[in-house]
């Protein structure tokens, strides 16, 4: 395919590509500010260099993304938020010669060249001829998966998956000349950097904000300057908490893209009641976004599916036994990436005839809805049921006092596992053992309320957020348990 940024400079230079803050770009400037930015990035590198880039969402790190695939070379994206520990094995393992990095950032990084953008925008660029295709096959991005469940993996993605990616999630939201997409989700991420390519490739406008502002962003909503953003969970609960009484989004606003994680029902219905259309999602790192989303009209009747697979995908259940209503998730898709950085034994093991298994279970309803569960070393077999603890946290978030609580299983004699779970208050500790078991019991089968709880005032969190678990089993014999 013909290269994207100059394909879209092409067809609709004067529309909006980007906005950050005061400044806003055409597709026109946005390409000749990518190009000048191309130029003196080349003065620094050589063809050899493996350029890692490390910066929040602001306007330069959005430009040296595109300027990095203008020079045809595949872009390794960091989190900011790593620690020395996993900045330097995520650096290793890609084998970086060269970090470009925001200002701000002012780690001292072992054996790589680091460059400061403010650097490279001082630099007298050198002339460069843009690559002229985008081959479909070739690696432009690589990013870690989040860790959640061990080491991050190094996710190889091709322009073809981003390609899939921006046209699956077309045919399902749909595609207007005046959408313009809000990103507050990292662009080191997939569910930034997919917006950044659905630009290029839609002609769509971006909106791109370095903090999630909540009074701002819900500002943007309401009077209708973005028409769609992706949001994880913990951003939907925020806005929803400081949306005025009353108030709803402008009518030029479509969907609320939700995905990253589980959310609880009582947050999905807080949002249908305050008129949101919800899209929920469900995707990875190795699947370059969402693979599974909701169509808006069954967005009320299937509260708590995340949808079916997007157009250019399939998705599968693998059951165990026959009578187990969930099973393994596995997915066939274009947008599947097209290894895990040397680890290719890993990315081998991960196929079951031909399909990718996600490590996620669920199950798939008559009408192809699926239904995430959660993750298959999470899940907690006791007596004979299999028990998840994100729908058991669903539950307890309900409960006034509690802020979070995450819930891992331990071995049990009579049962081979049982639930239990950690506790943050919002305040001091406001409920007793009693208290919190008799809040699970009124509302869940007894199998599935924990037997212990445990307080804490931390979670092993990932750079991106989200809990550890296997972590916070360590921490189950020197945990404060509550009586
Ligand atoms: P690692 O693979 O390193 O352990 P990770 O799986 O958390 O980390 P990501 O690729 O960022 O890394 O996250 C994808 C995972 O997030 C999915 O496999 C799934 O477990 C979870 N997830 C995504 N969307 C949903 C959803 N709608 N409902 C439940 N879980 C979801
Ligand atoms: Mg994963």
């Amino acid at each position: 395919m013909e290269n994207w940024l100059t394909k879209r400079a092409n067809l609709t230079p004067d529309r909006m590509a980007i906005r950050f803050g005061e400044t806003t770009l055409t597709f026109a400037d946005m390409r000749n500010r990518v190009l000048q930015i191309a130029g003196q990035i080349a003065k620094h590198v050589d063809d050899n260099a493996r350029i890692a880039l490390i910066t929040p969402n602001n306007l330069t790190g959005y430009l040296m993304i595109l300027a990095i695939q203008q020079l045809d070379k595949t872009v390794v994206l960091l989190n900011r938020r790593l620690s020395p520990r996993e900045m330097a094995f995520q650096l290793a393992d890609a084998a970086i010669t060269t970090v470009l990095q925001d200002d701000a950032f002012v780690g001292e990084l072992a054996n790589v060249h680091q460059l400061n953008f403010s650097a490279i925008l001082a630099t007298e660029a050198e002339p460069i001829t843009p690559v002229a295709t985008f081959e479909l096959d070739k690696v432009t991005s690589i990013m870690y998966t989040s860790g959640t469940t061990g080491n991050p993996k190094g996710v190889m993605q091709t322009f073809g998956n981003h390609f899939y990616s921006a046209v699956g999630s077309a045919l399902n939201l749909g595609l207007t000349p005046n959408d313009v997409w809000l990103a507050a989700v990292p662009i080191f991420h997939i569910s930034g950097l997919s917006i950044m390519m659905r630009s290029l490739i839609y002609g769509m406008g971006v909106v791109l904000y370095e903090r999630f502002d909540v009074e701002r962003i819900n500002q943007e909503l309401l009077t209708g300057q973005a028409t769609t953003i992706s949001v994880v969970p913990v951003m939907l609960k925020q806005l929803l908490a400081q949306l005025p009484v009353g108030a709803v989004y402008h009518e030029r606003f479509r969907t609320m893209l939700l995905g990253g994680g589980p959310t609880d029902l009582t947050t999905l219905e807080k949002a249908t009641a305050a008129g949101i259309e919800i899209v929920q999602s469900y995707g990875m790192t190795e699947t370059a976004s969402q693979v599974i989303a909701l169509d808006a009209s069954s967005a009320t009747r299937k509260l708590g599916s995340a949808g079916k697979p997007l157009f250019p995908v399939e998705v599968r259940v693998q059951k165990v036994n026959d009578a187990d209503k969930v099973g393994r998730i596995q997915i066939k898709s274009p947008t599947l990436a097209v290894g895990y950085l040397n680890r290719p034994d890993k990315y081998a093991e991960a196929f079951v005839d031909g399909w990718f298994d996600t490590g996620d279970m669920g199950w798939l309803d008559d009408e192809g809805f699926l239904y995430v569960e959660g993750r298959e070393g999470d899940m907690i077999s006791s007596g004979g049921e299999n028990v998840f603890p994100d729908e058991i946290e669903s539950v307890y978030g309900e409960a006034d006092a509690i802020a979070q609580m995450s819930v891992v299983g331990i071995p049990d004699d009579r049962w081979g596992a049982v639930p239990v779970a950690f506790v943050m208050f919002k305040d001091e500790q406001t409920m007793d053992f009693e208290a919190l078991r008799n809040f699970g019991r009124d509302r869940l089968a007894h199998y599935k309320v924990p037997v212990r709880f445990f307080e804490t005032e931390t979670f092993p969190r990932t750079a991106s957020g989200k809990i550890q678990r296997h972590k916070l089993r360590d921490q189950l014999t020197t945990a404060h348990e509550i009586k």
